[in-house]
């Protein structure tokens, strides 16, 4: 699987950073926002490294599928029932700040910090 010894989040993958994670399985990893928006705010990430959303191929679309499959399921887990919101940052302009593709899923009772 591709990683990038220097990405914050493939190194949280490998366990070198700490996180609080919320579910993981053998292609994804989803753990709590360090800094949140929203009283629940979990990150999706593919356990492979893929930079950007434009990385993405069609050996993805399953993988990613099954991302976005697993948002709902997850947040009911977490305790939100009453909607969430999904945002994927791309690029410069798109304000991506970490390098490594990931879903922000973001839920609970308003008012957020942000968002
Ligand atoms: P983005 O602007 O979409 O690239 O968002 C990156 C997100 O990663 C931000 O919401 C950060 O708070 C979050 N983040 C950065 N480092 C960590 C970390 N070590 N653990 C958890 N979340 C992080």
């Amino acid at each position: 699987m591709k990683r990038d010894p220097s990405c914050i989040f493939c190194r949280i993958v490998a366990g070198e950073i700490p996180s609080r994670k919320a579910y993981e399985d053998d292609e994804m990893l989803v753990f709590h926002d360090i800094a949140p928006w929203a009283p629940v705010h979990v990150l999706m990430i593919p356990k492979e490294h893929l930079t950007t959303f434009y990385d993405v191929t069609d050996a993805h679309t399953a993988m990613l599928g099954r991302m976005m499959a697993k948002a709902p399921r997850l947040m009911r887990e977490l305790g939100v029932t009453n909607g969430f919101r999904t945002l994927v940052n791309t690029g410069a302009d798109g304000l991506q700040e970490v390098q490594h593709l990931h879903i922000h899923v973001m839920g609970g009772p308003r008012p957020w910090a942000k968002g």
